[in-house]
């Protein structure tokens, strides 16, 4: 049999604390790879999970794997997400306190597929009753749903997320999931009126071209051909090889049943989709006055029908704009160029405003009313974009990174200040340990007043000459001396050549990123022509009267800019985060060519720096490497000393205390808490391993 040591040599060490020389980074990639060759794709920091994508199907996700960590201790099977799953749903249980699991990593490292691999644990392996099996049903039922409507095919990933996620997932006294909830954070709405090239618009289009049955696509007025479709052949991508249209369009139809759509309402939910393509092939011309017309009725036609609107009054809505001029309705002719940039918010806001219904229709169907309500534990499940870094970043990577310096500040209050709760509780002194707080970038970008996000909005507000242009100025008088910000003019003569005059930078807590201004104002002020929001407002369509609410017309008060919005949905979930345990995944992705076996060490390194994992390794063994209760410690290694084998008879710290001086510890490689031992280096706990062995 393989000795202990040179199994170590060759899969590495399932726990990066266990690396003796773990302020290294080669050291530390060089475990990866290892665990990576043999198809072991994941390894722990502590309770931290790190999982690298395999690009392939790994025998490892079977229901006899499922039960293999179900109810077992953490340490004595190899890393999962299984383990993960399950010491989360055993301290829900145990410790009556509501959990969440936060899954980050870039674009493709399999975010997605952790959060999904969670809930299928969950669904085979906690009880259940008949009322239970549709829960589970529905929530995994949730997916196909979300994703057709929220996933589309990027350059990075085949089905990539394009919203963040937050999902609760409620269990009664019993353990028995009862009921779930979603949150959904800042759809990339832009992807609905155009994409880059090679990608695509979002699924639940070409599924319903390819699929959808014959005479619904009649009664829609749709060609069963995506290239047809101005909104779809941006990209030039119709068909992507890993993705079967036709088959996913039938999931998706007996998901929306299980999850509960009537007939009438999945009629009404292509009504607006099918709507949307036809808003993108509506043709303009320009009158000798340079105002738009629309030049053939052939789209108006199907959205006065599909939309339930007036067609006159739709037309007159897409060409014009309403202003109010001396307490005077006035509407004023559109060019061509405003009036495509009209049609484009509204399809943006109809596709957005929709994908918000649907989710809270999945909540519906979710919601758990029993009246033992109060008795519920959650889990909380976080897929959220991670940390993002292109040639070209836009308003977009702005809120998206911001988000993720609102993770890391939480992830440092939770984690350290759950390390400093364990010394404290098992009264051991406690060690300060140093790191950087990146609170400072936070307030940067949200804080009253004074922040980036504030002063977007005040040019946003402001008539006149405000363009993305004075506000890149305005930031440079504001916040021009903060630390963790640059610009091409304030920026010494090095960093001024990686920089654009029009850009801005940050330095983030994960490295530096340079932002465009160009569209900053647009993207927050999301604008949607009021005589637009009328027309919506009178649709007959019963899920777009839901999204347009009457309302929003008579409210004299602004709604709030994009940038607020999410950073008051961010504050929330903060909050709600805060009170929950957490645990953690983190998602890599080893090569850019979604390619199984290919470890490609550049962009390794990057992930392992945004990820921030060494500076979480060294937080984590700051203090000791390894720490374990008494009896879990005892029962491991009790054979090796003749006075505790076969049984300890006295008290538990008395046990372990024999059994390493026995082992010849020394007082400064461990510390005796209240109910673990503490030991400070990997070596010591692998020399007791390789005792074992031999
Ligand atoms: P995005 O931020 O773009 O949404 P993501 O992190 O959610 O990305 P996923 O969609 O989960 O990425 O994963 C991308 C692809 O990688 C999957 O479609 C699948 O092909 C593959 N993959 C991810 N995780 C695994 C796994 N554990 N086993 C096998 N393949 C995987
Ligand atoms: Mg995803």
């Amino acid at each position: 049999m393989e000795s202990a040591l040179t199994a170590r040599d060759r899969v590495g060490v399932q726990d990066f604390v266990l690396l003796e020389n773990y302020t290294s980074e080669a050291a530390f990639i060089e475990n990866l790879r290892k665990r990576f060759k043999e198809n072991l794709i994941y390894t722990y920091i502590s309770s931290v999970l790190v999982s690298v994508n395999p690009y392939k199907d790994l025998e490892i996700y079977t229901k006899n794997h499922m039960e293999r960590y179900r109810g077992v201790n953490f340490y004595e099977v190899s890393p999962h997400i299984y383990a993960t799953s399950d010491n989360s749903y055993r301290s829900m249980r145990t410790e009556r306190r509501d959990q969440c699991i936060l899954i980050s990593g870039e674009s493709g490292a399999g975010k997605t597929e952790a959060s999904k691999k969670i809930l299928q644990y969950y669904a085979v392996t906690c009880p259940a009753s008949d009322q239970v099996q549709t829960v589970k049903d529905r929530l995994l039922q949730s997916n196909p749903v979300l994703e057709a409507f929220g996933n589309a095919k990027t350059l990075r990933n085949d089905n990539s997320s394009r919203f963040g996620k937050y999902m609760d997932i409620q269990f009664d006294f019993k353990g028995a999931p009862v009921g779930g909830h979603i949150i959904n954070y800042l759809l990339e709405k832009s992807r609905v009126v155009h994409q880059n090239h090679g990608e695509r618009n979002f699924h639940i289009f070409y599924q319903l071209i390819e699929g959808g049955e014959e005479d619904l696509l009649r009664r829609l007025g749709l060609e069963r051909n995506p290239q047809h479709y101005q909104y779809l052949v941006k990209g030039n991508c119709p068909k992507v090889s890993s993705i079967n249209d036709r088959s996913d369009w039938k999931q998706v139809r007996k998901a929306l049943t299980v999850i509960g759509f009537s007939e009438d309402e999945v009629e009404e939910l292509m009504n607006i989709i099918s709507s949307v393509l036809h808003l993108g092939n509506m043709q303009y011309g320009g009158d000798d006055g340079g105002s738009a017309c629309i030049t053939s009725d052939t789209q108006i036609k199907y959205l006065s029908r599909l939309l339930g609107v007036s067609g006159t009054v739709l037309t007159e809505a897409l060409t014009h704009r309403k202003i109010i001029a001396k307490g005077e309705e006035l509407m004023s002719p559109l060019n061509i160029e405003q009036a495509s940039a009209a049609r484009d918010a509204l399809s943006k806001a109809v596709y957005g405003r929709t994908f918000t219904w649907l989710v809270n229709k999945i909540n519906g169907s979710l919601a758990y009313t029993d009246e033992s309500y109060k008795n519920s534990s959650v889990i909380g499940l976080l897929d959220i974009y991670g940390f993002e870094v292109f040639q070209y970043n836009s308003f977009e990577q702005f809120c998206i990174n911001y988000c993720n310096e609102k993770l890391q500040q939480l992830f440092i209050e939770l984690t350290l200040k759950s390390e400093q709760e364990e010394y404290e509780a098992e009264g051991i002194t406690w060690e300060p340990v140093q790191y950087f707080n990146n609170k400072i970038i936070c307030d940067l970008v949200e804080e009253k007043f004074k922040g980036i996000i504030s002063i977007l909005d005040e040019e946003c507000l402001r008539p006149g000459d405000a363009s993305d242009i004075t506000f890149l100025e305005k930031l440079e008088d504001t916040v021009g001396s903060h630390p963790h910000f640059v610009t091409h003019k304030l920026a010494d003569t090095k960093t001024r050549k990686l920089m654009g005059r029009e850009e801005f930078r940050l330095l983030h807590y994960a490295g530096d990123v340079n932002y465009n201004v160009n569209g900053f104002l647009d993207k927050n002020n999301d604008l949607l022509y009021r005589n637009l929001k009328e027309v919506m407002c009178m649709s007959e369509n019963k899920i777009l009267t839901q999204c347009f609410d009457r309302e929003e017309l008579t409210d004299k008060k602004r709604p709030d800019t994009a940038a607020t919005q999410f950073k008051s949905s961010l504050a929330k979930l903060m909050e709600i985060l805060m009170s929950k345990e957490p645990s953690y995944v983190r998602c890599i992705k080893p090569n850019d060519s979604k390619q199984a076996g290919r470890f490609d060490e550049v962009l390794i390194r990057h992930q392992v720096k945004y990820l921030g994992l060494m500076e979480n390794l060294r937080v984590r063994r700051a203090g000791f490497a390894y720490r374990r209760r008494y009896e879990i410690f005892l029962q491991r290694y009790k054979s090796l000393c003749p006075d505790t084998w076969p049984n300890w008879q006295g008290k538990l710290p008395e046990g372990v205390s024999t059994l390493v001086k026995h082992l010849g510890y020394k007082p400064e490689e461990y510390k005796m808490g209240r109910s673990k031992i503490f030991i400070r280096f990997p070596k010591t706990l692998f020399a007791t391993e390789d005792a074992l062995e031999t």
